[in-house]
């Protein structure tokens, strides 16, 4: 660990302006690395002062930026993308660091995600065009559009994907012109930094992609002030209501990706295999700390037993070990307090009458794991089935017929996602037609590709990342009407 230790020690806590920038008044903040619990790097909270050189430094950049042709700006995306993926196994093993999840998956879900959305947005950067309306034939009136940029954005991200959640909130902004102040999880701090020395390095304008690292209150200060014309958090509700309504008091634009409770629906026409392997999926990946997890496993009746009977036979089989070694498939929760959280939820559920069928312990030693955890019996009105947990424990609650899931799956206020698993595509139209959710996945789970729409409904959020739908989330319309004519008046 000395030798981590030694190449992940950042120069400075923050990234502004093209350099590292260090403030030691700044309150301390530890980054321990999940596995072991070991402090691999320490950082400072960001200082008003800090805050200010980040946002007055994004505000010279814009302007610098919005400047330049979109072919420009485009291919300065692009050439990020190629950076990451030629480095992706140091940024993956970075990743796993900073968050404990297996390199398994940093090598194929982290940078690489960042990079098709840098490639993607920065692919269609020059295609951001307006439109014409024509008044009375040619030669008459007309109106055009000018779509612009926002300006100034801030990010906020939370610890379960630091580098793609960086990476998928810059590069909308980005393309459309704006410039972005990033701040990350507390206990994440160490792939933005990365992230945005790679900005540099393309040839981004020092400034265009600031880090500031810090706790709630340095979020919270980005968010207020009033040279920012757009937050983007990705967290939880509760930290959404308040960075939400912060940002109201500047009218501000705002796009929300925050929790939920997302349903699984596996009828017993459904390929079995396909279907557990969906569900180990759905909620053991990254350890269980995904937003759009399917924990809510509802299955019918006739396919309970052998579809659980499955599932825990094959989730005995997860590997879980050293992050860094390319077989394990479970890391450890980020944080003791997760993980303590975490616990409480399996007592509770223990408590309220769910059936354990496996895990729900923690192995030896030190590290913040906990094994994966399956319940049966689970029903609608239990504490687990109602509330983000944010870890591995799935819950199975059986089902009878089509309305009567769709109806429970609906019972929640959060609509970030859904799956159905059927051999019946008019039924699973049907339902993914009748499920409140903003993702929905047919015979799969949780593929988020950067060409489609990513976000919730309800509870679970505002706006959409990902696909051109992002952009119109990082831009506004300027309307421009043109007269021909003379001018009328009434006297
Ligand atoms: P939190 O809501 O605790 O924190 C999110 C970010 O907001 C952190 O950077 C946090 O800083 C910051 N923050 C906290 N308070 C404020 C404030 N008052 N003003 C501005 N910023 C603030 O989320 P977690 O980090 O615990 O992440 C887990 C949550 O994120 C889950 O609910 C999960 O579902 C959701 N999530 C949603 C996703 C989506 O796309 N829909 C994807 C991934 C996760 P600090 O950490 O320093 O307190």
């Amino acid at each position: 660990m000395d030798t981590i230790q030694q190449t992940i020690q950042p120069q400075g806590s923050h990234f502004i302006d093209g350099a590292h920038v260090e403030d030691k008044a700044g309150r301390e903040i530890l980054c321990r690395y999940a596995a072991t619990g070991e402090v691999v790097a320490t950082l400072h909270s960001a200082t008003p002062a800090v805050i200010e050189q980040a946002l007055a430094s994004a505000k010279r950049a814009q302007a610098e930026w919005a400047a330049l042709p979109p072919v420009a700006r485009g291919r300065v995306l692009r050439r990020v993308a190629d950076i990451l993926r030629d480095r992706n196994e140091a940024l993956s093993q970075l990743e796993t660091i900073d968050t404990g999840k297996p390199i398994q998956e940093t090598r194929v879900a982290d940078a690489s995600s960042g990079a098709d959305a840098l490639e993607f947005f920065g692919g269609i950067a020059a295609s951001l065009t307006g439109e014409t309306m024509h008044f009375g034939g040619a030669g008459g009136d007309f109106v055009y559009t000018i779509r612009e940029p926002l300006g100034l954005c801030v990010g906020i991200g939370a610890w379960n994907y630091p580098t793609q959640i960086a990476c998928w909130k810059a590069a909308p902004a980005l393309a459309c012109g704006n410039a972005m102040v990033f701040k990350p999880s507390e206990v994440t701090p160490l792939c933005a930094l990365k992230l945005a020395e790679i900005f540099v390095e393309a040839g981004a304008p020092k400034g265009l992609f600031n880090v500031v690292n810090g706790y709630g209150d340095v979020g919270a200060a980005l968010v207020t002030d009033a040279r920012v014309d757009k937050v983007s958090l990705t967290g939880s509700v509760p930290t959404g209501r308040k960075v939400y309504a912060a940002a109201a008091g500047n009218i501000r634009h705002v796009t929300m990706e925050l929790g939920g409770k997302s349903p699984l629906v596996i009828f017993d026409d459904a390929d079995l295999e396909n279907a557990v392997s969906a569900a180990i999926n759905a909620n053991f990946y990254s350890t269980g700390q995904i937003c759009s997890n399917g924990t809510r496993v509802f299955v019918q009746e006739a396919m309970v037993k052998p579809f659980t009977d499955r599932l825990v036979e094959r989730t005995r089989n997860a590997r879980i070990g050293d992050p860094l070694d390319p077989e394990t498939t479970i890391g450890p929760m980020i944080t003791d307090d997760q993980r303590q959280k975490v616990l409480n939820y399996v007592r509770i559920g223990q408590q309220e009458g769910a059936q354990l069928l496996l895990g729900g312990t923690c192995p030896d030693g030190p590290g913040y794991w906990i094994e994966p955890t399956i319940f049966g019996g689970v029903t609608d009105g239990m504490t687990i089935a109602r509330e983000e947990i944010f870890g591995p424990v799935l819950s199975i609650l059986s089902f009878s017929d089509e309305a009567e899931v769709t109806a429970r799956a609906n019972a929640t206020e959060f609509g970030l996602a859904a799956g159905v698993f059927t051999a019946d595509m008019k039924r699973a139209h049907r339902m993914v037609a009748a499920l409140e959710a903003g993702t929905c996945w047919i015979n799969e789970y949780n593929l988020t590709p950067v060409e489609a729409p990513f976000g919730g409904v309800k509870l679970s959020g505002v706006g959409r990342e990902n696909s051109r739908a992002a952009l119109e989330h990082y831009s506004q319309v300027k309307s421009v009407y043109v007269a021909t004519g003379d001018v009328e008046a009434p006297f």
